[in-house]
């Protein structure tokens, strides 16, 4: 029906991010008289037209030209009061409502990379040009509001130039808080590190340096990379001893997508990816190897220039090794002051402060669809919405877990997820833990009633929360892994589901390691009605860190002490597997688990694909699928044991083993084993699902668990599913590992508060 007044409310990530000064533009060229302003969640538009209108061309306009920053989650138009107002206006923000949403960091956008590139722009080769539709957020923020003063360029006082630009609405920086020039803002300053010669230039003479074979720490958005040219190999070897990683992958800049094109097989979906604002690393299939940048796989990381920094950078330097500028296990440095020094050749800094630092995002794609393997620059804080039967009142705090910890608040129906922050036993992240829990808490005005965490006794995030003297609730590994995908996916139906969550530990109800896990689940709880069968981890935490000791165990189960020895472990000691056995058979720290990481640790071992000693998480299981043979559709057996009507179902892969030993008995190539493998995995889980729907009517699955991450397991099981008609929900933009566990903390804790169980 046509009106001659209505308000119209947006909510969702539509502040500071030139939205206002969006709507006066286009509220001007179409003639409609009004005002926009800030409300909490959103932002309110009245317009008012002198004939009635439906507004559809207003509306038509704003879905085809809103800003790229812009998230919108929900629009309402509502008839309005006629006014008769002479004109459009922006008006103040008035103060109260303090949770908005900011936008995360974005990368220089299309416009002011035109005025980069131009000799005549005031900001010709500025190397922090940005505006409302791009540049520093979330890193730069110290408090809300969204204003200059609680950034860190609060330091800077803008010139004439930019002061008239950051107050015309009509212009493309009105109120871009971090708006700077060369003449006020933020400089790039080259210098050596102690004891070095002094050194003065800029960005051509640091990318000089890279082409000489010296190691630059670069600051960039969220912290410092470490920068070598990635051709030179001995460069990145001298870089890989600094950083103490043997063969963990290092991550490229590439200074264009026809750069890429050369070492990586590219699809059009990653492609988009590449060149999105977010800018992630992207993990590509390899066409050309580089040596040492990521030795034994097939995928390598590529991202494109991000900041102008970046991409003044690499104007004079095709190909970049950029990797976060910290010590093994330890956050990424934001400031010199954290021993960049000790790190590197060559400083390029900045004098612009880094508030909250945050690592580059890593996605690869999976059937067309995102699957990060670590989320942060780009995409921290967007929030999640929760669906509508679970919202409630509370203020929600979740820590997480152990390693690969993330945390996640909840108010007023979202819930907003922080960066990766790495694994809470190394002091150094744990302060980055605390830091990050007070500016989420701050930024979006949160004070929790209510704390969740593991079930874990001895983690520090439950250890933290005990001291915090809030409810404190605690929800299982795997089951809060379940539940992440529940809430990514909004699934609201009343029937249960099956939670495939597979990864390498989490703490059981029954106080054993968990890892291979079958949860009949909703979100109040959970039934175990399945899981691998449990083998000792000889050592403890070095089951995790030498392969050979879970080849050793397996071997043990399905043999017994006289079992054959595969080529791979006849290399080992005889008497180091004596040791393992005899460690097991007295029952010598060597708890029993049901976990998936070690049994694809393994099976790693036993085809001789894993090192004796891995560096870093699932090292043995990466160089397993990255082994594997495309086009095998056979798979090995598998056992299911019930040894009473109620107790869970075990999965025992005895008959598997034997059969991979025969296999490579009878000279089977070790990357065809791998593909038999991964599928045998895949019809496990086809198995459960069928008995899920067989007893209790389960339609729909959620595949969790930083196992995972792996691509082939993940793709032949959705396909096997989805053709027995299966709905499969896995996580789309949190990661399957450890990350996403806070978020699904926060889906339990809405559904006890919802239930009163409080
Ligand atoms: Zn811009
Ligand atoms: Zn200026």
């Amino acid at each position: 029906m046509k009106k001659k007044a209505v308000n119209i409310r947006v909510f969702g990530v539509v502040q500071g991010v030139g939205f206002r000064p969006f709507i006066y533009r286009i509220a001007k060229k179409l003639s409609y008289n009004g005002w926009v302003k800030n409300i909490g969640f959103g932002v309110e538009i009245h317009l008012e037209s002198k004939k009635a209108s439906d507004f559809s061309d207003f509306l038509e306009t704003f879905e085809e030209e809103k800003p790229p920053l812009a998230l919108i989650e929900e629009l309402k138009v509502e008839p309005a009061a006629n006014l008769k107002l002479a004109d459009f206006t922006i008006k103040k923000t008035e103060t109260g409502e303090k949770f908005v949403f900011i936008s995360p960091d974005i990368s220089m956008c299309d416009n002011c990379r035109q005025e980069l590139h131009t000799s005549t722009d005031r900001r010709y080769h500025y190397p922090f040009i940005n505006c409302t539709d791009c540049g520093p957020r979330y890193t730069i923020v110290k408090a809300l509001p969204y204003d200059r003063p609680q950034t860190t360029m609060d330091e800077f006082e803008m010139c004439e130039d930019c002061r008239k630009e950051y107050s015309d609405p009509l212009d493309r920086r009105y109120h871009a808080q971090p708006i700077a020039c060369p003449v006020c803002g933020p400089q790039v300053i080259l210098r050596s590190t102690a004891g070095k010669p002094e050194i003065s230039g800029g960005i051509p003479e640091a990318a000089a340096l890279i082409k000489k074979g010296k190691i630059l720490g670069v600051k960039g958005l969220g912290g410092f990379h470490l920068v070598c040219s990635a051709l030179d190999h001995s460069a990145v070897q001298r870089l890989r001893k600094i950083k103490e990683r043997k063969t963990k992958p290092l991550a490229l800049m590439a200074h264009s997508i026809s750069v890429i094109e050369k070492y990586a097989h590219i699809t059009s979906v990653e492609r988009d990816y590449l060149l999105s604002a977010r800018k992630p690393i992207v993990l590509l299939k390899k066409k050309q190897d580089i040596p040492g940048i990521a030795p034994h796989l097939n995928e390598i990381g590529f991202m494109l220039p991000y900041t102008p920094l970046h991409e003044l950078l690499l104007e004079h330097i095709d190909l970049i090794v950029a990797t976060s500028s910290n010590k093994k296990d330890s956050p990424i440095m934001k400031d010199e002051q954290e021993g960049i020094e000790a790190l590197c050749d060559f400083i390029l800094t900045n004098n612009r402060p880094i508030h909250m630092r945050a690592d580059d995002s890593v996605v690869k794609i999976v059937e067309g669809k995102p699957l990060f393997l670590r989320r942060a620059r780009g995409y921290v804080p967007y929030p999640q919405k929760v669906p509508e039967h679970l919202k409630t009142s509370s203020q929600i705090l979740a820590l997480g877990g152990e390693l690969k910890d993330t945390v996640s608040v909840y108010k007023n129906g979202y819930v907003v997820t922080s960066q990766f922050l790495g694994d809470l036993d190394e002091y150094q992240n744990f302060i980055y833990f605390e830091e990050t829990i007070s500016h989420l808490t701050r930024l979006f005005d949160i004070e929790p009633d209510l704390v969740v965490t593991d079930l874990h006794p001895d983690f520090h995030t439950t250890r933290y929360a005990q001291k915090m003297g809030l409810p404190h609730l605690q929800v299982q590994h795997h089951f809060a892994h379940t539940l992440a995908p529940l809430l990514e996916h909004g699934y609201a139906g009343d029937d249960k589901v099956l939670g495939v969550s597979l990864d390498g530990f989490g703490y059981g109800e029954d106080k054993t390691a968990w890892g291979g896990e079958f949860l009949l689940a909703d979100y109040s709880g959970f039934n175990r009605i399945g899981h691998f069968k449990n083998i000792s981890l000889p050592g403890g935490d070095l089951a995790a860190k030498q392969p050979w000791r879970m080849a050793a165990a397996y071997l043990l189960d399905c043999f017994g002490s006289e079992f054959p020895l595969t080529p791979s472990m006849k290399k080992l000691d005889p008497k180091k597997i004596k040791g393992v056995v005899e460690m097991i058979r007295r029952g010598l720290n060597s708890p029993p688990s049901s976990s998936c990481g070690r049994l694809f640790d393994a099976v790693s071992f036993l085809v001789g694909l894993s090192p004796l000693e891995v560096e870093f998480e699932a090292e043995a299981p990466m160089r397993l699928e990255a082994a594997s043979v495309d086009g095998i559709s056979e798979f090995y057996g598998f056992d299911i044991t019930v040894e009473t009507p109620n107790a869970p179902r075990a999965i025992s892969f005895t008959s598997m083993i034997k059969s991979v030993l025969e296999d490579m008995d009878a000279g089977l190539d070790a990357g065809v084993i791998a593909a038999k493998f991964h599928n045998t995995l895949s019809r496990v889980i086809l198995h459960m699902a069928l008995h899920a729907r067989e007893i209790y009517q389960v339609n729909t699955l959620s595949l969790t668990g930083g196992v995972f991450l792996n691509r082939r397991l993940l793709e032949t099981s959705v396909q096997l599913l989805e053709q027995k008609g299966f709905k499969v929900l896995r996580p789309l933009y949190y990661s399957p590992n450890d990350e996403s566990v806070s978020v699904g903390q926060i889906a339990y804790a809405l559904a006890a508060a919802k239930n009163q169980s409080l």
